[in-house]
């Protein structure tokens, strides 16, 4: 009875053990156990590698939250368009370009035409806000993983656990 409550989390196929009762089940078994150990400690291992790494990529998405500069909803972005003028160069595809700010602070977009300071200062602006965004989105899916980890490696533990010391208890009812 021991053997086959033992094997619960022991990959060999139940009916090869009980095909082979006695001394040959029992040592590929054990061997098997052995196995099983040795696969568990390593992907235990890498768990908790991958958890740190994640911590740590956390930590430093994270630092933008410490920075104080401004931050401003929107893009600075080349425009490049035809003027529907049929003689126009931009017709045979010489496209005309210009720097657009599309302002995203309102409810509703709007382009601006900005120049020199101000178009620099808008420019650093919405940068640092689409940075800050980037590292939001990218926390969400570490934190997300950092907690898938946390409960493989305490239902390892409790696994382990029950494997190693659930005999020294009274069977349950
Ligand atoms: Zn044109």
């Amino acid at each position: 009875m021991r053997a086959a409550g033992a094997h619960t989390s022991c990959p060999l196929p139940r009916r090869f053990v009980s095909r082979f009762p006695g001394f040959l089940g029992n040592a590929a078994h054990v061997l098997c156990r052995t196995a099983d150990y040795y696969m568990q400690m390593t992907s235990r291992a890498k768990l908790r590698q991958r958890l740190d790494l994640l911590l740590d990529e956390h930590r430093h998405l994270l630092e933008v939250a410490f920075e104080r500069t401004p931050l401003w909803r929107g893009i600075v972005h080349e425009s490049r368009r035809r003027c529907g003028k049929p003689t126009c160069c931009c017709a045979r595809g010489e496209l005309h370009t210009s720097t657009v700010f599309s302002d995203r602070s309102g409810e509703r977009q709007r382009n601006l035409a900005l120049k020199g300071k101000i178009l620099e200062r808008f420019r650093g602006m919405t940068e640092a806000y689409r940075h800050l965004r980037r590292n939001r989105a990218r926390a969400v899916a570490v934190q997300r993983e950092v907690l898938e980890i946390f409960d493989a490696l305490e239902v390892a533990r409790r696994q382990g656990a029950l494997e190693r010391y659930a005999r020294d208890l009274p069977p349950q009812p």
